[in-house]
């Protein structure tokens, strides 16, 4: 079972004292801790039918509850009351930006919250739950993932969640992990840019374009699919086949997500990226005419990578620094002039200066600067010279070495 993210909360840092300075230093030197949270699910052991028959009770009971129903532990209530407050608000929020499909908040899979006094954790292999048959115990199969978290100084929040699966006779548990992490202070700044074919990284002078031919396996699945769906009886190898290719992508997004942090990690650098909107950067795949393949990669993932980014960024306290997405792939590095179509494909024109830029290198060339505008990061040796070395590694060569320094040498000890 995954662990899934919740909205990290920013916490301002403990800057008490000196107003007097306040505004002058503004965020340069404002210290950033971060309270992240985790949900890690585990699966319990299958239940006997008395204990499992209680919990499903237990379900059918909570679910009436908003009817009033007056025979539960009272602190049912409470967390049932809570758990409708939340799913009203999020309903109320969609409605509001015109995105619910139904006129009242359903309630499609109900989760049953513990709070405090209705569960005690027996070790870290069984919790005891309190129902209106008693006290069930409910041992479980913790994950690797809870461990990770257990073990890697993160803190056990109360009020897990169960949801109950008839096929297994089982539950899952959701537990929720919190951790407080200090941003440590940044020496400089690594850029990044995420486009369909590859992860742009500036890094002090060096323009590193990281190749994942995430576009080539979408649209390699995509024709596959059609070939798929014109025969008969081939449900099961075309669900298959979407797997296969969501693994695949996952996994590539993945790997140059921790590359990108672990050379972060490496330089003591901030990582500035682009603030993407919550809909997908629409204007990134405009180029791509098969609406249905455009839709698919669209919706396959800038904003996961994204996320996958920041949050293992912000579990090691590296800053992050989200800019301002606007015209950073269509605005010249060297004179700040709107770009225009250039001699090849992803080449663009300046029609001012004249210098021709590889797209997704202007893009994060303009995003490295926005964040050294943003001031939260000391410039370090500003890059004076607005035309960078550009390095292309292709996917074997970027995710087999460890640091982009390893790389450097290697193009250094090959252009000598
Ligand atoms: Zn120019």
């Amino acid at each position: 079972m995954g662990a899934e993210e919740g909205e990290p909360k920013k916490r301002g840092g403990k800057s008490g004292g000196k107003s007097a300075e306040r505004g002058k230093k503004k965020d340069a030197e404002k210290k950033r801790d971060h309270v992240l949270t985790r949900a890690v699910v585990i699966p319990s052991a299958r239940l006997s039918w008395r204990k499992f028959n209680a919990l499903k009770e237990l379900e059918k009971k909570y679910r009436e509850l908003r009817r009033r129903h007056p025979d539960l532990p009272s602190h049912y209530v409470y967390t049932a009351a809570q758990d409708a407050a939340t799913r009203v608000k999020s309903f109320m929020a969609l409605k509001r930006e015109g995105k619910a499909k139904t006129e009242k908040p359903e309630i499609r899979r109900i989760s049953i919250w513990l709070d405090d006094r209705l569960w005690k954790p027996e070790g870290y292999t069984a919790i005891r739950v309190s129902t209106h048959r008693g006290r069930i115990t409910i041992p479980l199969w913790p994950t690797k993932q809870f461990w990770k978290h257990l073990n890697g100084g993160w803190r056990l929040k109360s009020q897990p969640r169960l949801k109950l699966d008839e096929k297994r006779r089982a539950v899952y548990v959701y537990f929720v992990f919190e951790k407080v992490v200090e941003e440590r202070p940044a020496k400089g700044i690594i850029a990044v840019d995420l486009n369909e074919n590859n992860v742009a990284v500036k890094a002090g002078g060096r323009v590193y374009i990281l190749e994942t031919g995430i576009r080539n396996i979408t649209v390699g699945y995509h024709s596959r699919r059609e070939v798929m769906q014109s025969l008969k009886g081939n449900r099961y190898t075309s669900r298959a086949l979407k797997r296969n290719e969501l693994n695949k992508k996952s996994d590539i997004r993945r790997k140059a997500a921790n590359f990108v942090v672990r050379e972060a990690e490496r330089l003591g650098a901030a990582i500035a990226v682009e603030n993407l909107p919550k809909e997908a950067p629409k204007n990134m795949i405009s180029r791509v005419d098969d609406p249905v393949l455009r839709d698919r990669i669209y919706k396959a993932g800038f904003r996961s990578m994204l996320r996958k980014i920041i949050r293992k960024a912000r579990e090691r306290g590296i800053p992050v620094v989200k800019v301002n997405p606007r015209r950073t792939s269509s605005t010249c590095p060297r004179c700040g002039g709107g770009l225009a179509r250039g001699s090849a494909p992803r080449l663009l024109r300046c029609p001012h200066c004249g210098r021709e830029w590889g797209r997704d290198v202007a893009a994060v060339i303009n995003i490295e600067r926005r964040a050294l505008e943003e001031g939260r990061v000391p410039p370090g040796p500003m890059p004076d010279d607005p035309m960078p070395e550009v390095a292309w590694l292709p996917m074997g060569a970027w995710a087999r070495r460890k640091s982009l320094g390893a790389i450097s040498q290697e193009l250094s000890a090959m252009t000598a």
